[in-house]
C-alpha cells in the first residue's frame, strides 16, 4: 500500500508539469527552441518576439505576439486600431507562402465624393475600419502553436505595469503631445501625468490600453470588435462626425490571401498582392531591371540610378492608372508579366530622362510621413515571417478611443480623396483607389520574402507611404545584383521616383555629387531625402548563417537567442 502510494505520487510528480502545461495551452508548440530572430523598431517589442520563439512558438507566435506588444511599446505605428500585411513563408515546403491582409477598409456609409479640401487628415472621417486585431487572429488560427492568450497577455503585462521607455520613444512621444492641442484623450494617455516631458528611462503605463489587450486576450477578436471595445469605438466616432458603426466592426474579416510572386535573377520573390500596390509593383520593377546588367555598371554609377529611375517611373505610374481593391475593381495580368517588362524596358533612352509627363497619356492632369513599422521573425525550423502594419500617419488621425485607450488609424486618407484629380504635385485621382463602401484603400507597404531553391535568403519590408516599395527594391537589387552583405544592404543610400512629383528622392546627394550632377545632365531632378527603415533578416553568405540588420536610420533591435 505504501510503496503504491509512493509510485502514485511520483508518477503524479512526473506527469504534473504536463497536465498543468495541457490545461494552459489548448495547443503544445510543435518545435523546440533553436536558434531564432526577430528583427524590429521597438526593443521591448522584440524582446516579446524573441521570449515567444525561445518558449517553442514558431515565427507566427512570435510575431502576433510582437504586434501585439508593439501596439503598447511603438504607439506612433505599433497598433490594434490600424491594419496591414503579413507575409508568411512556411518552414516546409508542403505549404505555399500566404499573405494575411488586415488592410483596414472604408466604412459602409463611404462614398466616392466624401471628403471635401477641408476635411482634416485627423479626424474621425479619416478612420478606416481597423483590420489588425482579426489579422492576427488569422495568422494565429491558421500557424500559430502556442495558446492565444500567452502571445496577448505579454503586451497586456507592459500596458498594465508599464515599461522603461528609450530616448527615441521619449522624443516622439514629447513630440506627438505637443504637437496634439485638440486630442486631450491622446494628451492623456501619451502624455506625463504630471505634464512635464518625458526623458529616456521614465515609465509608460497605459491602464485603458491594458483593460482592452486583456479582453481580447480572453475573448480572441470578438473582444475588439465586439461588446465593450466595439460600443466605446462608435460612440468615438458619434463624437467626431465619423461613419464606422457596430456593424462595419462585426462585420470585418481578415482574407488569406496568394502572395505575389515573381523571379529575379533564379531568386524568388514573395510580397502582397492588392490592395496593396507593393508586390505587383516591386515585380514590375525586378522584371524591368532584369534586361540590364546592373552590376557591371556600379551601384551608385549614373547609369544604375537612371535606369532605376526610369524604372521607378513606369511602376509607379501604372500603379496610379491600374491599382486599386481587386475585390472591386479588375487588376490586369500583365504588370507583372516579364514580357510586359521587357517592352517598358525597351522604351528607356539609355541618356535621357522620360518626362513623367509623357507617361501620363489617358491619366488627365490637374495643377507623406513615415508612419508605419515593419518588423522580421525567422524562427529555428526555417518559417519566416515579414509584417508590416500602420496607422498611416504617425499616431494615425491622433483620436485615442476613450476609455479603451487605443489610437485610431486615418488609413481613409490612402484612397484618391479626389476623384479625377491626378495632379503634377503626385496627388492621384485614378478611379481604381476611389472611395466605396466596405472597399480597402490601396497600400504600398511590402513585407517581401526572398528565397532561392526554397530556402529564405531575404525578409524586409519598410514604413514610408510610397517610398516603401521603391526601398524594398534597393534592398533586392543591393543584396543579389551587388553581393552586399546585409547590413550593408541596409545602410547604402536609397532612392525613390514617385512617377509625380516627377523627381527623385535619392539618400546619396552628398556622397556622390557626380553622379548627381550628371543624371541632372540627363534630365533628371533630384533633392536629398531619407527613406525609412528596413528591419531585415538574411542568409549571411560567408557564414551561410541568418543574420538580422536593425535599420541605423531609427534604431531598432536584432533580439535572437
Ligand atoms: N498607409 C501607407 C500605406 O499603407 C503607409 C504609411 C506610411 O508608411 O507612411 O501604404
Amino acid at each position: 500500500m505504501h510503496r503504491a502510494c509512493t509510485l502514485l505520487l511520483v508518477v503524479l510528480t512526473l506527469l504534473l508539469p504536463g497536465m498543468i502545461a495541457l490545461i494552459g495551452s489548448a495547443v503544445e508548440p510543435t518545435r523546440s527552441p533553436r536558434h531564432g530572430i526577430v528583427v524590429a523598431v521597438s526593443p521591448p517589442g522584440a524582446e516579446v518576439g524573441r521570449a515567444i520563439l525561445q518558449k517553442g512558438g514558431n515565427a507566427v507566435d512570435a510575431a502576433v505576439a510582437t504586434a501585439f506588444a508593439m501596439a503598447v511599446t511603438y504607439p506612433a505605428a505599433g497598433n490594434i486600431g490600424g491594419g496591414g500585411f503579413m507575409l508568411i513563408y512556411p518552414a516546409d515546403s508542403k505549404h505555399e507562402p500566404v499573405v494575411i491582409e488586415y488592410r483596414e477598409k472604408a466604412p459602409l456609409a463611404a462614398h466616392k465624393s466624401m471628403y471635401t479640401k477641408k476635411d482634416s487628415r485627423y479626424s474621425a472621417k479619416a478612420v478606416g475600419v481597423p483590420g489588425t486585431v482579426r489579422g492576427l487572429a488569422l495568422a494565429h488560427a491558421r500557424f500559430g502553436t502556442l495558446p492565444w492568450k500567452d502571445l496577448v497577455l505579454p503586451a497586456v503585462k507592459l500596458a498594465e505595469e508599464g515599461f522603461v521607455i528609450d530616448a527615441p520613444l521619449a522624443r516622439s512621444l514629447n513630440w506627438i503631445v505637443a504637437d496634439s492641442p485638440r486630442f486631450p484623450e491622446l494628451r492623456r494617455v501619451l502624455g506625463k501625468s504630471d505634464g512635464s516631458a518625458w526623458e529616456a528611462g521614465d515609465r509608460l503605463v497605459q491602464k485603458d490600453l491594458a483593460k482592452t489587450l486583456r479582453l481580447i486576450a480572453e475573448q480572441g477578436p470578438d473582444g475588439f470588435y465586439k461588446g465593450t471595445v466595439a460600443e466605446l469605438l462608435t460612440a468615438e466616432m458619434k463624437r467626431g462626425g465619423g461613419l464606422i458603426t457596430t456593424e462595419d466592426l462585426a462585420a470585418y474579416e481578415a482574407k488569406i490571401r496568394r502572395p505575389i510572386h515573381g523571379t529575379y535573377r533564379g531568386y524568388d520573390v514573395y510580397a502582397p498582392p492588392p490592395p496593396s500596390s507593393g508586390g505587383t509593383c516591386l515585380i514590375e520593377m525586378l522584371n524591368i531591371l532584369e534586361n540590364f546588367d546592373l552590376r557591371k555598371q556600379g551601384r551608385f554609377s549614373p547609369e544604375t540610378l537612371h535606369l532605376m529611375i526610369e524604372t521607378m517611373r513606369r511602376a509607379y505610374c501604372d500603379r496610379a492608372r491600374y491599382l486599386g481593391d481587386a475585390d472591386f475593381v479588375k487588376i490586369p495580368a500583365f504588370l507583372t508579366d516579364k514580357e510586359y517588362a521587357r517592352r517598358l524596358a525597351q522604351s528607356i533612352d539609355r541618356h535621357k530622362a522620360t518626362r513623367s509627363e509623357d507617361l501620363a497619356q489617358d491619366i488627365p492632369l490637374k495643377g507623406e510621413g513615415d508612419s508605419t513599422t515593419h518588423f522580421s521573425i525567422l524562427d529555428g525550423d526555417g518559417m519566416a515571417v515579414a509584417n508590416t502594419y500602420t496607422l498611416e500617419h504617425s499616431y494615425g488621425s491622433r483620436i485615442v478611443v476613450r476609455g479603451a485607450g487605443f489610437l485610431l488609424n486615418n488609413e481613409m486618407m490612402d484612397f484618391n480623396w479626389f476623384p479625377g484629380e491626378t495632379t503634377r504635385g503626385g496627388r492621384i485621382g485614378t478611379e481604381p483607389n476611389q472611395v466605396a463602401p466596405g472597399k480597402r484603400m490601396l497600400s504600398s507597404q511590402t513585407p517581401t520574402i526572398v528565397t532561392k531553391n526554397g530556402k529564405v535568403v531575404l525578409i524586409t519590408g519598410s514604413p514610408g507611404s510610397r517610398t516603401i516599395i521603391n526601398t524594398v527594391l534597393c534592398l533586392i537589387v543591393n543584396t543579389i545584383d551587388f553581393d552586399m552583405d546585409l547590413q550593408a544592404a541596409v545602410d547604402a543610400p536609397r532612392l525613390h521616383h514617385p512617377w509625380f512629383p516627377d523627381t527623385a528622392g535619392f539618400e546619396g546627394t552628398c556622397e556622390y555629387p557626380e553622379t548627381v550632377r550628371r543624371l541632372e545632365a540627363m534630365g533628371h531632378s533630384l533633392h536629398g531625402t531619407r527613406q525609412g527603415d528596413a528591419h531585415s533578416i538574411g542568409l549571411d553568405r560567408k557564414t551561410g548563417k541568418y543574420i538580422g540588420a536593425a535599420d541605423h536610420r531609427i534604431d531598432g533591435k536584432v533580439s535572437e537567442f
